[in-house]
């Protein structure tokens, strides 16, 4: 059977068909997207009126009852875009190609842009992604493991130099722990935690009373056995135990660890959580096709108020 990726549909858009399209079909690609719920016609930021003045020739609307001017991404994570929006629609559709993800050097050099631009826009498409993963709880049969990441202390050259890192007082204390909980055929949610029992208060708020937890053998899930269903799969003996496994959960460590060591080889501490939410993301929407990837993260980033982690980052970068 041909991989699902070769097949027609999973490459329903190509940087080709974005260069092509022109300026003035990525502009409606984007007010299509961010006044969607108006069918596409421009409505008012400031006080939802739909009686706008257009003012094509500079692209922007003034509002017939408060007089407000906007434009099609005034207050959403678009707002102080340095980029055309084919070259916006064109990232967009890089990013979701990336399955490991993008570097943002690599994005700067695809299109020709600063290496900030492409590193804030990038995070900023995180961001988008993230939002999709908020205030959603799992239900159902939800797999639950912790992976480490970060901390990496180099060994010694010579063998009587090199200390052992596994005791605590060799570590560099960045090493940090993302905890996936993932329902079958439903979502995953990252966490960044300092260890894996820390998880146990936010499984409590994100997963169903009813739901079957599996997880492996590690002593900081004991704790989940009293408040659901939970059963265990010994990794020391067999990965699946009379169906019980958490290859899910495996599967989207496989691709955060692909993501760390293939893409950017450096994953920073305070950016983990973002890199931990676009691996679910990734993970979750893998088997959309790329052009309904792209509109998904597009109407997410344009429906997305201003970031507020990465807003300001010009001003305070200069
Ligand atoms: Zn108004």
């Amino acid at each position: 059977m041909q991989h699902f990726l070769l097949s027609a549909a999973a490459r329903s858009i190509s940087l080709k068909a974005v260069f092509s399209m022109g300026e003035g079909k990525a502009y409606d690609t984007f007010k299509a997207l961010r006044f969607a719920a108006n069918d596409g016609d421009p409505v008012c930021p400031r006080c939802g009126c739909v009686e706008i003045y257009d003012i094509s020739s500079r692209r922007r609307f003034k509002c017939a009852a408060c007089y407000t001017q906007f434009s099609v991404t005034s207050g959403t994570i678009f707002a102080s875009r340095k980029m055309s929006f084919t070259d916006l629609l064109a990232a967009i559709v890089i990013f979701v190609n990336g399955a490991k993800g993008v570097a943002a050097l690599q994005l700067s050099r695809d299109l020709d842009c600063q290496y900030k631009t492409a590193f804030v826009l990038t995070h900023k498409l995180r961001e988008a992604m993230a939002r999709e993963q908020a205030g959603v709880s799992l239900n159902g049969i939800v797999e639950i493991d912790g992976g480490y990441f970060g901390g990496y202390r180099k060994p010694e050259n010579r063998a009587e130099d090199r200390k052992d890192r596994r005791l605590k007082v060799h570590q560099t204390g960045k090493r940090q722990c993302v905890v996936i909980m993932r329902e079958r055929k439903g979502r995953s949610l990252p966490f960044i935690v300092a260890n894996e029992g820390d998880a146990c208060p936010i499984v409590r708020d994100r997963v169903g009373t009813l739901a079957t937890i599996y997880a492996d053998e590690g002593t900081g899930w004991d704790a989940l056995h009293q408040g659901w269903d939970t059963k265990r799969v010994n990794h020391s003996v067999a990965f699946m135990d009379e169906g019980v496994c958490t290859n899910q959960a495996e599967s989207y460590f496989s691709r955060l660890r692909r993501a760390e060591i293939g893409t950017h080889h450096h994953i920073a501490g305070p950016y983990l959580a973002a890199y931990a939410n676009e691996m679910a993301w990734r993970e979750d929407h893998r088997r959309v096709a790329n052009g309904n990837q792209a509109a998904l993260v597009a109407g997410a980033a344009i429906g997305s108020r201003q970031s507020r982690a990465w807003a300001g980052y010009w001003q305070r970068a200069a």
